[in-house]
Formats: C-alpha cells, structure tokens, sequence
C-alpha cells in the first residue's frame, strides 16, 4: 500500500501542450477549448493549457479561455533566464498576464544538462529555480516545478538533482514535478528514486510525469504513485511527442479500480471516460484504437465458442473489470442490453424520460447501430445526436423545408493577373408553403452554402445571425471493399452566449455532407431558441 498518507491523486493534464507537440496533431484554438471542457466535465484536477508567448495560438487560447468549473488552468513556461531579474523576465511576465491560476516552470536538476545546454553555472541554476519559484508565489499563484530529465539527473548526480527539487520546495512551489524527459526509465527505477525523494519532500507535494519511449510510461506513473508521488501527468490517449506521453486514460482507472486511491474523477464520471477519449480522437479526425486498454472497441470484446459459454458462466474470466464502470461495453453477449442503457442514460442527459421498455427506445440503438456502421461519429457530434433522437421521438418541427441547392466552384485569374477562387452557392427552401430563393458567393463552396442558406432564412429567423462557424473538418472514410468512399464532415458551431455545439453529415459528396452539418447546426440553434 502507499505509505504516503492522503489516498487523492491530482491528474495533470497536458493534452494541450505536451499533446500539441505529437506528430499530425495541430490543435486549432476552438479544438483547445472543446478539449478543455471535456477535461473540466471529467473532473482533471489540473488542465495545461500552453506556454504562453510561444506561439499565437496558445496566446489566443489564454486571450479567451473557457469557462471552467472544476479544473484550474495553468501555464507552462521557463525559470527565469540566467542574468536577468525574475521581475524583468519576458517570459514570466507572460506566464503572469495570462491569467492562469497555476504556473508549471520546467527548469533543469541535471548538472551536465546545466552546464552543456544552458552554459550556467550548477549555483546560478539553483538562483534561477528558486527566484522564479518565489516570484510566481508572490503573484499569488500556485507554482508547480517540473524538473526536466529528473531520473537521469538523479542517477548521475543525487546531490545535486535533490538540491534543484528541495530550493523549489523552500521557495513555496505547491508541486514538484520529477519528469522523465526521454522517456528511458523503467518502473522500478522509478519507484527506487520516488522513495528516496520522500525522505525529503512528502510525497502529497510530489508529482509524476512521464513519457512513453520505453513503453512504460503509465506503469512509470503508477509506479511513482505507488512509492508515494500524489500527481499524475498525463495527456488524453497518451498523444505527445515520439512514442507518447502517460496515457491519463489508462492511467485513471487504475488508481481508481486496482490501486483503491481517489482522483478528482468520481466513480460517476469514470463512466464517461469511453466517451473523452473517442472525443480526443473526433477532434484530431482520427479513428480510436480499437485496441486501447479500458476504452477500446475490442477491450470487453468476445469472440470465439469457448470465451463466449465461458463469459456466460463467469463474466471475470475474461474481462478484468466491469465495462460499464468505465463506460465501455461488452460486444457480443449483452451488446443490445448495453446499447440501451447507454442510449437512455443519453436520453435523460436531454432531459426526454422514456420507459425502457418504450419500443422506440430500441429502434433507436439499431438505427444508431445502423449509422455508425455508415461513418457516423456521434461521440464528437452531441448536437446532431440530439436532434437524431428527438427526430425519432417525433419531437421536432421541421422548421424549413429544403427544396434543393447548386454550387458552383470557379477558378480563374482577375484583372490583375492574380488567382483567385470564388464559390456561388443558392438554396432552395420553403417555410410555410412560402418559397425562396438565395444566392451568396464565399472563398469556398461550404462558405457560400452557409451564406446562401442563412440568407434565405434570417427573415423568418433572426436569431440565426447569432452563428458563428467555428470549425470545420472532413475526413474520407476508409471504405469497404466494393463500396464507393464517403466523407464525413463535422462542424462547430457557437453563439454569441458562449454556447458551442457539434453536428455531422456524411454523404459520397463533401458538399452534401457538408450541407448536412450545417442543416442540423440550423435546426439545433432553432430547437433550442424555442426554450
Ligand atoms: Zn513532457
């Protein structure tokens, strides 16, 4: 058992830092926020945001962060720069304007590093960590100390690794943070340094991050949690650079469920913990792993005779937890009796009650069934799952009617010799037996559709002026064998109140599909008006 005293765990999570650094990820500021509320709902204790100053779309995300409930945000910077005051550090004024309320400082506690990379000296090293600590502290906010390539640093110099550690600690940093920079330790080295950190920092100020190059980086993490470190940092699905960072959603159910310790993730919230890491990968436009652990499509699946008779007998012969606590579900046994109670937990996010013995309640888990099979992802797309299933429940007007559209795409080169690209889109509606037509040109077919389409109904629905389109993307479905590709597309959209909500289309034709989406944006934004 840990031997440090308090059983919470903080999860850190530095998705939107560490994550953004991970090849063919390219978070957009609308994607930062999407994720951060996601973190926040689940109940992460710690949400990175970015390093501030570095680069203007983690400016932008601090210019504008999201509302959140539960998690603190914070910022990751640098220690102070050798020869310079914290107090006339650019880059610690940067961490302090932008408003988060916890400052993660990497800072070095190898002496050869201290020496080769930054040129200083081992004692001006320690004069930067501990100015920078108590700087950040004196603007009242939590300081957390990420000691960069702690492990090796401590395997070729344990005086002066723990000194780095202990000048942060004096100096009032409310964690610090052993980090395995290049990712090569193994679990029981981990545990070994951990333990000998404890003689000198509680381990409830101690915290864990690991990276993933030998495969080990969640059993690093849990292995330091085991020796007594009292924060995890990890990201969503493990994405960071090279082979990854700890993976918090493999990470989580295993404090929880096998080491018996307590996160800011509620036993309720666990169960939404399928859901955050197919979101993570809606937004990166990405199919999930079907083979991750806890959370992928084949984790509780069963196939074959034997398993199968063998399950029906004793469920934990071949499933180590129970797939609900993580809102998974077993395939193939139950898979209809899970499809509906995950389908009526849905319903009653909407706040629609239905009995779950209503008929309709398992038409719709085939037609949702039936849907996914085509390409589509509800998961990233709550707004047009939604309206699927109040469509179904026969509960929404059809506000409009289209009667058809046309775009048109041309490339040509203007009067001044430079290329341009110019869409024309009309829509065809009709509301009320009263029909028009609209045109509108855009700098691309999908933009053009959006005017046209919006032109045509803003007289009999004003609000529609308070949309705006924040994020579009398309993705080409691999297909079956004899069958044509389909592109899927997905749209966020958000008002004026703050309020942001996700629809798809799919269809063979990316400006059908497209249309599709931006339909059930309409429609979501005029169902809930109606409130
Ligand atoms: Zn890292």
């Amino acid at each position: 058992m840990p031997k440090t005293t308090s059983d919470r765990v903080y999860l850190y999570d530095s998705t939107l830092r560490d994550g953004a650094q991970a090849r063919g990820v390219d978070f957009t500021v609308a994607d930062k926020q999407a994720i951060a509320r996601e973190l926040d709902k689940l109940g992460i204790d710690y949400i990175e945001g970015g390093w501030p100053g570095a680069n203007p779309n983690d400016d932008a995300f601090f210019a504008a962060p999201p509302t959140l409930h539960k998690s603190k945000l914070s910022a990751f910077g640098m220690t102070r720069r050798s020869g310079r005051s914290a107090d006339n550090d650019p880059g610690l004024s940067d961490l302090l304007e932008s408003g988060a309320k916890a400052i993660c400082l990497v800072g070095k506690s190898w002496d050869k590093q201290v020496k080769s990379a930054l040129g200083v000296s081992v004692g001006e090293n320690l004069r930067m960590i501990g100015d920078s600590i108590k700087h950040v502290v004196k603007h009242k906010r939590e300081a957390l100390y990420d000691a960069e390539h702690f492990f090796d640093g401590y395997k070729a110099n344990p005086e002066y690794a723990l000194s780095c550690l202990m000048t942060a600690y004096d100096n009032g940093a409310r964690w610090i943070v052993l980090c395995d920079t290049n990712g090569g330790s193994l679990p029981f080295e981990v545990g070994d340094i951990v333990d000998a950190v404890t003689k000198h920092i509680p381990g409830t100020h101690l915290g864990i991050h690991c990276h993933n190059d030998t495969d080990n980086a969640v059993a690093n993490s849990l292995s330091a949690v085991q020796a007594g470190a009292r924060q995890v940092q990890g990201t969503i699905n493990g994405v960071g650079e090279r082979c990854g960072n700890a993976n918090l959603i493999s990470v989580i159910p295993n404090l929880i469920l096998k080491m018996g310790l307590s996160t800011g993730v509620t036993t309720e919230k666990l169960t939404h913990l399928t859901h955050v890491s197919h979101f993570l990968d809606d937004r990166l436009n990405r199919s999930p792993n079907m083979h991750a652990p806890f959370v992928g499509s084949a984790a509780f699946a069963h196939k074959g005779g034997l398993h199968v008779s063998a399950m029906a007998k004793d469920s934990t012969s071949y499933e180590h937890i129970s797939p609900a606590l993580v809102g998974n579900e077993r395939t193939i046994l139950v898979s209809d009796k899970a499809g509906k109670s995950n389908i009526l937990d849905r319903l009653k996010q909407f706040g629609i009650s239905v009995k779950p013995d209503d008929e309709r309640v398992g038409e719709l888990v085939s037609e949702v069934k039936q849907r996914e099979k085509q390409g589509y992802a509800y998961e990233g797309a709550e707004a047009s799952f939604e309206l699927l299933v109040r469509r179904l429940l026969g509960t929404v007007p059809e506000y409009f009617e289209v009667l058809g559209f046309r775009v048109i795409g041309e490339r040509r080169y203007n009067a001044k010799g430079k290329l341009v690209n110019i869409s024309e889109a009309t829509v065809r509606i009709s509301i009320d037996g009263e029909e028009i037509l609209t045109a509108a040109e855009g700098n691309g077919p999908v933009n053009a559709l959006d005017g046209a389409l919006r032109k045509a109904l803003i007289g009999h629905f004003p609000l529609l002026k308070d949309i705006q389109l924040t994020d579009y993307k398309v993705r080409i479905l691999t297909p079956d064998a004899g069958t044509k590709a389909i592109t899927r597309v997905m749209i966020e959209s958000r008002d004026s109140k703050g309020h942001v909500w996700n629809t798809i289309g799919i269809s063979a034709n990316v400006i059908d599909a497209s249309f599709n989406a931006l339909h059930d944006s309409v429609t979501y934004k005029l169902l809930h008006a109606k409130k």
